[in-house]
């Protein structure tokens, strides 16, 4: 593997839930919601790592925790081969300038009070960067860099006058203005037309690719992610269950939860003959997970006791694929 840049040790985050009169009296426990439950990954510098897997699988609070956004219960968070997870707030600035996000919904991520230039002209000036002058120019080549051309068309408009593509762009603008070396990018496309979602898409992994930038990319799409990632991990649970570079998890999924995700992928080929595996229920809570294997009360291959009792391991099957799950259990 490739140098690491950002690295997650075995990163919790559980928020507690808040109770009402009643359960305060009757129920003496805390309880908590178990979104980030022990997880583990590395992310190779100029490396687009896709963390995939259905809504409450605690894809998004990996990604606000990688950026310190908000505090892990525990675990620790290396960036640059330093630990930022005690990094007091005054050393984390310096830091926060190399990681920036782009946030599901370009709508609300942008102030509607705000130009444009105002917009993208904000962090440079909170940090101290460059003259009038040079943060202007700054500016306008972070929107020749997002295709929002001629810059001048967009400088004084507000985010309002702007279409959803528009938005999204100024967007990434927005996060490519400090020169990042890391972004995290939290289903950026989801809100958009899907006429247009490939387009964005296209320039954002362009532009990392341009910039060296490392990405982490957390959607809920598949066919999406088979695109943008070069490596992929599956959550469920708030746990991951399989991780892999993209074409292993899309060609050769070993975990039960990865083949049902994978089997309703939509695929160019209509002569193709994949069977879809449906998963039955619902997502369980995270609150109560399940015991043992947390997907042991979906999973279509269930092997009995061991998996209600016994949580697998997450263990290398081949060179730089990882699975938790009985199954492929070293005898
Ligand atoms: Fe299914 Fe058991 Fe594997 Fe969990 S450990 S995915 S329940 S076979």
């Amino acid at each position: 593997m490739k140098e690491t840049l950002a690295e997650a040790v075995d990163l919790k985050k559980w928020f507690p839930v808040k109770s009402g009169f009643f359960s305060t009296v009757f129920s003496k426990k805390q309880q908590f919601v178990r979104a980030v439950d022990g997880i583990n990954f590395k992310i190779a510098r100029r490396e687009v790592f896709g963390l995939a897997g259905e809504s409450g699988s605690g894809k998004t609070t990996t990604g606000r925790l990688m950026l310190r956004l908000i505090e892990p219960t525990a675990g620790d968070i290396f960036f640059e081969g330093k630990k930022i997870t005690t990094l007091p707030e005054r050393d984390l600035k310096e830091m926060r300038r190399k990681m920036q996000i782009i946030f599901q919904d370009p709508y609300e991520s942008l102030n509607p009070r705000m130009t444009i230039s105002a917009i993208l002209e904000e962090p440079l000036s909170v940090l101290g960067i460059g003259n009038r002058e040079e943060r202007e120019n700054k500016v306008s080549k972070a929107l020749e860099d997002v295709e929002l051309i001629p810059a001048e068309e967009f400088l004084y408009r507000f985010p309002h006058e702007l279409s959803g593509g528009q938005r999204q762009r100024v967007a990434v603008a927005r996060a490519l203005i400090l020169d990042p070396k890391f972004i995290v990018a939290d289903e950026p496309v989801s809100m958009l037309d899907v006429s247009i979602r490939a387009e964005v898409l296209k320039l954002m992994l362009d532009l990392v690719k341009d910039f060296n930038i490392s990405l982490l990319y957390i959607t809920h799409d598949l066919a999406l992610a088979r695109h943008m990632c070069d490596r992929l991990a599956i959550m469920y649970l708030g746990k991951i269950m399989e991780s892999a570079p993209t074409d292993k998890i899309v060609f050769e999924p070993l975990h039960p939860y990865t083949k049902a995700l994978i089997s309703v992928v939509p695929v160019p080929d209509p002569s193709s003959e994949r069977i879809e595996v449906v998963i039955k229920g619902e997502i369980p809570s995270p609150i109560n997970p399940p015991s043992g294997c947390r997907f042991h009360t979906r999973c279509p291959e269930y092997l009995g006791d061991i998996c209600r009792t016994k949580e697998p391991k997450i263990i290398e099957i081949k060179r730089g694929h990882y699975v938790a799950c009985h199954k492929y259990a070293k005898k």
